[in-house]
């Protein structure tokens, strides 16, 4: 029976609810589908047209399809904990220019596939940064992977093992946005540090990498073992690169002395 007979059949036997039903969630329009009643019962009350109720009904679809697309890039990220920059104090970190994060948080350096580096010692606050601006993101809709870079050698190399390397390096090619946390915290293997540099070369002025490092970069030859192979690392990574400056005490320190603080001198004043 052909498509058009086979649904000519089934209007001839089955209610038109349960057949609607049908199609939309056949169609993948489950907003569609929630909403028409309840939209039909207020365009009848109001006395708006099948034009306006319609769309209505595809403005719904249209945002919860957006809203699905954001939580999806978000899961795929695999980020280690969904932290946003509404919660990054930026007055506990005063090298850090402000003014360049927010520009960055509106995303189009991802346009441009121009890289960031968030240069730091520990504590100051980069992967938060890191993660704020993958968040962002994900918000515009675009693909976008988390990881640090001992967890990517280990899995570029465990991709290699099992003849699925080139695989995993068009993934990774293909996202807009890969951020690598915690470059330089230890050095890598011959083959490690040059199964990362591929995945840098690979996405040269094809998409952003954000990488965030305790290490500045006349020491990255100390993490990648050959002079040669860091020089065209850092050739292809500072090309186009926006370099986040982040030098303070660790905030997780500052936080936990003025924790101490305040409990050994509870506050004078009217303070309950
Ligand atoms: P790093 O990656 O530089 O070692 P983190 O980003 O992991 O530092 O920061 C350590 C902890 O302190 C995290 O819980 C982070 O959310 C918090 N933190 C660091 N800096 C700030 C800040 N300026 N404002 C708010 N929270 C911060
Ligand atoms: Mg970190």
């Amino acid at each position: 029976m052909s498509e058009a007979a086979s649904i000519q059949s089934k209007v001839e036997t089955k209610p038109p609810k349960v057949l609607l039903d049908h199609y939309l969630k056949t169609l993948r329009l489950p907003s569609f589908k929630r909403e028409y009643e309840k939209q039909a019962q207020l365009a009848a009350k109001s006395g708006e047209d099948h034009v306006k109720y319609l769309l209505r009904l595809t403005e719904l679809e249209l945002i919860d399809r957006e809203q699905r697309l954001i939580e999806r890039r978000i899961r795929a990220a695999k980020f280690p904990a969904v932290k946003s920059l509404d919660t990054f104090d930026f007055k506990a970190i005063p090298s850090l220019n402000k003014m360049l994060v927010q520009d960055l948080v509106r995303g189009d350096y991802i346009d441009r596939r121009e890289n960031v580096i968030a240069l730091g010692p520990s504590g100051t606050g980069k992967t938060h940064i890191a993660l704020g601006l993958g968040l962002a993101a994900c918000q515009k809709g675009l693909a976008v992977g988390f990881t640090t870079a001992a967890a990517l050698v280990h899995e570029l190399m465990e991709a290699r093992d099992e003849k699925r390397l080139l695989r995993l390096q068009r993934q990774l090619a293909n996202l807009k946005l890969l951020i690598i946390d915690e470059l330089g915290f230890v050095p890598l293997s011959k083959t490690g540090a040059e199964l990362l540099f591929e995945v840098f070369s690979q996405r040269y002025e094809r998409g952003s990498t954000l990488v965030t490092t305790n290490l500045p970069f006349d020491e990255w030859t100390e993490i990648f073992g050959s002079e040669r192979l860091t020089g065209a690392l850092l050739d292809r990574l500072t090309h186009h690169v926006h370099i986040l400056e982040m030098n303070a005490d660790s905030y997780r320190l500052t936080q936990a002395k003025k924790k101490r603080r305040s409990a050994a001198q509870p506050p004078a004043g009217n303070g309950a």
